[in-house]
């Protein structure tokens, strides 16, 4: 199950990565989509012998903690303390492995995808928010809760950009200045509608970049995936990768950003397969 914010995926598949059944619905209310997801469980051609989910956020990934498997502290209405992987469990009686949608589409990269072979590496998907994860030493990013890496602070740029910031919680923190709702509300149209030429393409790699920047600096990636509706304009990629060199300004001494950033900053190899793979990879019990 790749449970997005928007939407939820339901898929079937194998430990070789083969894809069955597929079925996708909007996330609405939990009563509603949860109990999409059990119909569609409940209707399979193929045993189920295990459930993978990956799931928007914050969510609760320790096991001993009574509200291990809930969705917590969420903005999305109604969704605040839902018993996801509980419900999931009861219904089908399976087991289920839980994480978040970040962490499963890296799983995903790294068994099928761009990170085959690689240790340490980020995914990142930017969308209706942003959202990062991906493996530290081979095994996926947790610790106290998760990274929540669209909530750093970058430096705003008041002299281009007057738009205060979409997050409910911090304003102008990473996700407030480049989700997919932070461009529509900062320029008055949707991402999708404004052409490559546009002002906003410059800023939102300038900034996108400055994350960027940061984490190659505090988590020493191999490489970066980024994901999610707003990298669909793959004109993004180029420009990121230019700013990116510019702001680490030779500090970084390795060839695979001096010399091969366009193999270093890369779209999901997956593309849209990549959440519900990972959290089969999840399901079969990989991912450290
Ligand atoms: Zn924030």
């Amino acid at each position: 199950m790749e449970c997005g914010g928007t939407k939820f995926v339901c898929a079937t598949g194998d430990e070789t990565g083969r894809l069955f059944e597929r079925k996708e619905f909007p996330a609405t209310t939990p009563v509603e989509t949860i109990g999409r997801a059990l119909e569609f469980f409940g209707g399979l051609a193929h045993p189920l012998e295990a459930i993978g989910i990956g799931s928007f956020g914050p969510v609760d990934l320790d096991p001993a903690s009574p509200k291990f498997g809930y969705i917590t502290s969420t903005p999305k209405d109604g969704w605040r303390d839902t018993d996801l992987m509980g419900a999931v469990r009861r219904a089908t009686g399976r087991p289920v492995a839980f994480d978040t949608d970040v962490n499963a589409a890296a799983l995903g990269e790294a068994r099928w995808g761009a990170a085959q072979g690689l240790d340490t590496f980020l995914y990142l998907t930017i969308g209706t928010g942003v959202g990062g994860g991906g493996m530290a030493n081979s095994r996926l990013m947790h610790g106290l809760v998760h990274p929540e890496m669209g909530h750093i602070r970058v430096p705003h740029d008041w002299g281009a950009d007057g738009f205060a910031g979409g997050c409910p919680f911090h304003g102008d923190c990473l996700e407030g200045l480049v989700a997919g709702p932070a461009i529509e509300a900062r320029w008055g149209q949707r991402g999708e509608t404004l052409p490559p030429e546009h002002a906003a393409w410059d800023l939102e790699a300038h900034y996108i970049a400055l994350g960027l920047a940061t984490w190659i600096c505090t988590l020493s990636p191999r490489r970066i995936i980024l994901g999610g509706g707003v990298m669909r304009q793959a004109h993004l990629f180029p420009r990121i990768r230019k700013e990116a060199l510019a702001l680490l300004n030779g500090y970084i001494q390795a060839p695979e950003i001096l010399e091969r950033m366009e193999e270093y900053i890369v779209a999901p190899a997956l593309g849209g397969d990549a959440g519900v793979l990972g959290a089969i990879a999840l399901a079969v019990g990989e991912g450290g």
